[in-house]
């Protein structure tokens, strides 16, 4: 009987052993998790007071509840003041009355939230509008150069949403002015300025919508740190209440069940919001690089447009459009620096003969090879253009009468030379040229202009085929 008992006692003593040392192991993991909760709370004392007092600015009810509550924290205030400061808080949150900065518009909690959280994005947006800068730069004309750097430093400078629609807008200003500058096709112009708007709202929705990938990311942390701060708490009461050890074993099982779902339900969530995040940013990188694209393309459009647009169909010298703009800009330095220059104008001789004798096609190539012949007599930033029908103008730029008559002259024996054969009868084509260079007094190109004219008119009367200068 008594071995019997023995046994008994023994394999209870043992039982009980085992049993202490669960309880030991668990109150020491409760333990653990205790200290883990402390440090947490320590970390919050740490930083929390930090990121209220950032938080926290202009004068209004929710500043006052940030600095109360970062006051009490610091102070380590008793849990009611801290519940009753948090309800103060709640209430100017609601109130919407909360982050107003001097001189600035009023923004709520969140945009603050959301600039911190969106500085990256900002980041993007901001080095996207530099590429964009960078091929403007790179494609316009130095007229453009202060507007761009404006540009550029209003980008380098930018820190919010609004900086950005500034940005935007002075982007679209410039765009504009360029297009109309060197474009008249409207209809392929304005189908580039729909597409170029179009991109930029595609990437602004991006953004938007990373904002509310960032927000939902608050909210879930949020909610899990309040499942967390729950199921501790419960924790650490349990373990003061529960009658037994296998209640105890029970609660805390459950506890930390509910705590690893949360844990697994915020992670999944986290998850979904940096693919989100991740597929934003992928989609704004390319449809950048698209917009870019489409930029580079329009420009050499417009450019081909604009080269197309000066020049004469028949000859390929420039036409009447490219020489009005030309003579402008040189009558502009002669009127500013006195930057001297002078004007060709040739006619050719008897031509409607040419077209009498031999037909309207002869007569096309002769001014063709005319223009042909030309060319390689002139300077690098002479222009010759075709005025109308068979007269044509020659803008010398730094050039006196005398060397635009010696230029002159030499156009006008190599013209005399040339030899078409038509059913085997020899054209030949001459031409008459008159020349006049700015003069002090001068207001008007026009002024120079009609002394050629004059000049072309002399040289006619005294028998055609020669120069005269006025
Ligand atoms: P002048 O020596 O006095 O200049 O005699 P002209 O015959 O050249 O003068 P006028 O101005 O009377 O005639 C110009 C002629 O040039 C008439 C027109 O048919 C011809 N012409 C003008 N444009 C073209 C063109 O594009 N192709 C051809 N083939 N002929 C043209
Ligand atoms: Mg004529
Ligand atoms: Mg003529």
């Amino acid at each position: 009987m008594s071995s019997d008992l023995d046994g008994k006692i023994i394999t209870l003593q043992v039982q009980v052993k085992k049993l202490q040392s669960q309880k030991d192991s668990l109150l020491k993991e409760l333990d653990d998790v205790e200290e883990n909760f402390e440090k947490t709370k320590r970390l919050y004392k740490k930083y929390f007071p930090v990121i209220i007092d950032s938080v926290a600015m202009g004068d209004n009810a929710f500043s006052k509840a940030c600095k109360d509550l970062s006051h009490a924290m610091k102070k380590e205030a008793s849990q009611g003041k801290l519940e009753y400061i948090f309800e103060c808080l709640k209430t100017a949150m609601l109130k919407e009355d909360i982050g107003s900065v001097p001189g600035k518009q009023t923004k709520g909690l969140l945009s603050v939230f959301k600039k911190n959280s969106s500085t990256s994005f900002i980041k993007a947006y901001k080095q996207s509008y530099h590429d964009v800068v960078n091929t403007l730069r790179s494609n316009l004309d130095k007229q453009y150069v202060g507007k761009l750097d404006n540009i550029a430093q209003k980008i380098n400078t930018a820190e919010d949403a609004s900086d950005i629609s500034e940005i935007r807008e002075s982007v679209f200003g410039l765009i504009f002015v360029y297009i109309s500058d060197t474009s008249q096709d409207r209809d392929k112009v304005n189908l580039f300025v729909q597409e170029i708007v179009g991109k930029i709202f595609d990437i602004e929705s991006f953004i938007n919508s990373s904002f509310e990938d960032a927000d939902s990311l608050f909210a879930s942390n949020d909610e899990f740190e309040t499942i967390l701060n729950f199921e501790i708490t419960e924790l650490k009461q349990k373990k003061e209440t529960s009658p037994t050890l296998d209640d105890l074993k029970i609660q805390v099982a459950k506890r930390l069940d509910a705590i690893e779902k949360a844990l697994e339900k915020k992670q999944a969530e986290d998850r979904a919001v940096k693919k989100r995040v991740k597929q934003n940013q992928d989609a704004f990188k390319t449809g950048f690089a698209k917009l870019k694209l489409k930029l580079d393309k329009a420009t050499k459009h417009s450019r081909e447009l604009e080269k197309k647009l000066n020049k004469d169909q028949l000859t390929g010298a420039y036409n009447r459009r490219a020489y009005d703009q030309r003579i402008d800009e040189e009558m502009e330095r002669f009127l500013r620096y006195g930057t001297k220059f002078s004007l060709l104008m040739m006619d050719a001789d008897k031509f409607k003969l040419i077209n009498d004798n031999y037909g309207h096609a002869i007569g096309d190539r002769c001014l063709q090879e005319i223009i042909k012949r030309t060319l390689p007599l002139l300077r690098k930033n002479d222009m010759l253009a075709r005025y109308g029908g068979e007269e044509f103008v020659i803008i010398m730029p730094e050039t006196d009468s005398e060397g635009a008559k010696t230029a002159a002259e030499k156009i006008r024996k190599t013209i005399e030379k040339i030899e078409f054969l038509y059913k085997s009868k020899k054209v030949k084509v001459t031409i008459s040229i008159g020349v006049s260079q700015t003069k002090k007094g001068d207001k008007s190109h026009l002024q120079v202009f009609e002394r050629s004219d004059i000049a072309v008119y002399k040289a006619k009367e005294q028998g055609r085929n020669q120069v005269v200068v006025n």
